[in-house]
């Protein structure tokens, strides 16, 4: 055994050995950030492994599959390979596996497809647009909403339609419409052999609800049940988890009820609560030293975290150095804030020896990157953007995926609608829904129609599309003779004219997308060379790409040297040195809709907690006093989050003093904007009272002060746009 096998246990204070080393029954850790609920689950997982429990009996659900990866690569060192066996991964590329063994129970074949995002949006369009119904009325996003809510709710469109309740909320909504919607979405989606993603969640309810033997057969597969981030799970999946640790009743959860940031996608902070009501037998475990922050971050949190009245009682304290204060930086524009950032980067990675990774920067929505981007590429810093477009987002990815995945399932609607032209076959959009339009009508697959065009249609088109269906028919039979990912995509991107297409295309984007193709290649190549990788056919290549979530995006050249950017809901249960939490203005963050109740804004609230508790030693809340917004130059006011921070741990920007480029001088930000004085400071104070309260001065201190202007009145709702842009 490696030394460090024997040794973890050490690394752990009391409470958290207790909870590696609790025997048996249900346990919970609810937690502060960064107090190690994380590594007590993972130690756990060693622990048991250590007492003689087979890893193909351990069930582990994540929030990511890197914090699966990574977690995974923690007890491999620990207890050596035996840990690849381990049952771990998020809930859906958990039950997404399960599903493509027991889905034939439920009438999906195990080659199902899964829809994301976009291809549900798509059909969801496709359908509004069967039935003559206006999408300006009917918002695609927004039925697509309801309808995953119902089935995080475990709410069948049989339901659905039986329940008055529903349909008046949709009268309400001017959408009385939404329950056939969702009837047609549903049978579309089988009749396709897809399952969205919350089909994965809710597909696997119904298949343990209603089929006891397969139920049996993962309870008693699952001698422990294991999950982190438990504050974000949703009805649906705390259901599932309390079904598959019935027989056993080892279960054990983590979580921080003041980190739970996905309200908004049925996770339940109720789920907690009941845990104890399901679990009569519960152990609870508590732990409250920070390990991760210095004692300013962790009281600053604290501080913030107080204003919400919704939360469990918690006393989170750090004995790590007291550390430096946050910073509060004021920019005067957006490009400013990337400015300034980038330079602080630059210089503290100079002064400090920090690297690239050691920094990340954080924000509310992901349009927010740009200004860093632009930023922090004039100073040759490297970047890495988590969430964005990803890779496999692209245009040209997804078209060659398509193909892939209709090679798989030829009974894939939305695969198929995306390739039937491409590249270009002459075969317009009208005749493409009159297939789709047969194939309802006949109550046969794409497949069937397209496979027999010209018993359907006649022309030019049906000679078009029985070239294609031979083309896809060629595939099937290679794929059939057993070649794995890589040949199967290599082939089919040569031979579908992709490939030759992309080549012609000598503009810049258009090698860029060649390029994006033979990367794609790549990946696919390291999948089948992969020696972990056991299944190393095309359909289970789509079911590891399918599931990547958006944390999930890996460094395209391999060189993790990289400053982090994301959204802040990506950032869950990660850490960096130094963190940028941007953008804190009103109706940005907090965001202009979750100002409407309390629930919202505590949601919201709790949103900022998790930037700030991402940060070890320094972290820097960052403003700007005017904005590009939907293409107009806004004022912002500073957040109200900033004043709701205790005075004492922050260091309040400074009035305005002139760009310095050299950090010698001292150790102060350096903020870009131009020379204004203390009196422009003062005179933007509105009616100013005397005297201020500690209160006010901070307010004061961080109201937008004009640069080298006056600055103009703004509402205070913000988002003022002034009369004249000259002013600007
Ligand atoms: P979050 O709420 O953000 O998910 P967490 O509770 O899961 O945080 P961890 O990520 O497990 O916390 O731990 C935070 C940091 O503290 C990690 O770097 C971890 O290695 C370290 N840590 C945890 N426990 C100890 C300990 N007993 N001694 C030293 N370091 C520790
Ligand atoms: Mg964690």
């Amino acid at each position: 055994k490696s030394a460090e096998s024997v040794n973890y246990l050490k690394e752990l204070n009391p409470p958290q050995h207790q909870a590696v080393t609790h025997p048996k029954g249900p346990l919970m850790i609810i937690a502060g950030a960064g107090s190690g609920k994380t590594r007590v689950l993972t130690y756990r997982i060693a622990w048991l492994i250590d007492q003689g429990i087979d890893p193909f009996n351990i069930l582990a659900l994540t929030f990511t599959n890197k914090a699966a990866q990574e977690m995974r690569e923690r007890i491999e060192r620990i207890i050596g390979p035996d840990a690849r066996n381990l049952w771990m991964g998020t809930f859906h590329s958990v039950f997404a596996k399960i599903l493509r063994y027991e889905g034939k129970a439920l009438g999906y074949t195990s080659n199902f497809s899964i829809y994301d995002t976009d291809d549900s949006k798509s059909l969801i369009k496709t359908i509004i647009k069967e039935f003559s119904l206006d999408d300006k009325v009917y918002k695609p996003n927004y039925v697509l909403n309801r309808i995953s809510n119902a089935k995080n709710s475990l709410v069948s469109w049989e339901m659905y339609n039986e329940n008055p309740l529903f349909r008046e909320e949709d009268a309400g909504a001017r959408m009385p419409e939404i329950g056939r919607i969702y009837k047609t979405y549903a049978q579309r989606c089988f009749a396709a052999n897809a399952m969205d993603f919350d089909d994965l969640l809710y597909n696997t309810n119904i298949l343990f609800r209603d089929h006891l033997d397969v139920l049996n057969k993962y309870q008693h597969k699952f001698k422990h049940v294991l999950v982190d981030e438990f504050q974000d799970t949703n009805v649906s999946q705390y259901l599932i988890t309390r079904k598959l640790a019935a027989v056993h009743q080892n279960i054990c959860v983590v979580g921080d009820d003041a980190q739970s940031i996905y309200a908004f996608r049925g996770a339940n902070i109720q789920n907690i609560l009941n845990f104890k009501k399901d679990y009569p037998e519960l152990i609870t475990v508590k732990l409250e030293q920070n390990y991760r922050s210095t004692q300013n971050i962790v009281n600053a949190a604290n501080s913030l975290i107080k204003k919400n009245k919704d939360q469990l009682e918690k006393n989170v304290f750090s004995e790590n150095d007291e550390g430096k204060k946050i910073e509060v930086l004021k920019s005067s524009s957006d490009n400013e804030e990337g400015r300034a950032i980038a330079n602080m980067i630059f210089e503290e990675k100079v002064r400090d020896g920090l690297h690239n990774s050691d920094f990340a920067i954080l924000y509310r929505t992901n349009a927010q990157s740009r200004a860093f981007e632009e930023a922090l590429r004039k100073l040759n810093i490297k970047y890495r953007i988590i969430g964005g477009l990803s890779f496999y987002q692209r245009k040209e990815i997804k078209d060659l995926l398509a193909y892939l995945r209709f090679t798989v399932n030829q009974q894939d609607e939305e695969a198929f609608k995306r390739i039937i032209n491409l590249p270009k076959r002459g075969i317009g959009a009208q005749t493409v829904a009159k297939i789709v339009v047969l194939a309802n009508e006949h109550r046969v697959s794409i497949w069937e129609i397209v496979s027999h065009i010209k018993q359907y249609i006649d022309g030019r088109a049906a000679n078009a599309i029985a070239a294609f269906a031979e083309l896809i028919q060629s595939y099937m039979i290679e794929l059939e003779a057993g070649k794995d990912a890589h040949e199967m995509a290599t082939h089919i991107a040569k031979t579908t004219g992709i490939l030759r297409e992309l080549y012609a295309d000598k503009t810049v984007e258009g090698l860029a997308r060649y390029e994006n193709i033979q990367e794609l290649l790549n990946s696919i190549k390291q999948f089948t060379d992969n020696e972990e990788v056991e299944d190393k056919t095309l359909p289970a290549f789509l079911q590891t790409v399918s599931l990547l979530t958006t944390a999930d995006q890996e460094d395209e050249d391999g060189d993790h040297d990289r400053v982090t950017m994301m959204t802040i809901h990506g950032s869950k249960g990660l850490e960096f040195n130094h963190v940028f939490v941007v953008g804190l203005e009103e109706n940005l963050f907090p965001s202009q809709m979750m100002l409407n109740n309390r629930a919202d804004l505590e949601e919201e609230r709790r949103l900022f907690y998790v930037a700030i508790t991402r940060a070890e030693q320094n972290l820097t809340l960052s403003y700007a006093e005017q904005r590009y917004n939907w293409g107009r130059l806004t004022f912002c006011e500073p957040s109200r989050f900033l004043l709701e921070i205790d005075e004492q741990f922050l260091k309040l920007p400074k009035a305005n003093k002139p760009v310095r480029k050299s950090f010698d001088d001292d150790n102060d930000v350096i903020s870009s904007f131009g020379g204004a004085r203390k009196s422009t400071f003062q005179s933007t104070s509105k009616a100013a009272p005397a005297p201020p309260s500690a209160k006010q001065r901070v307010l004061n201190n961080l109201k937008p002060v004009g640069t080298a202007k006056p600055a103009p009145e703004h509402k205070p709702s913000g988002n003022f746009v002034p009369s004249n842009p000259s002013e600007l």
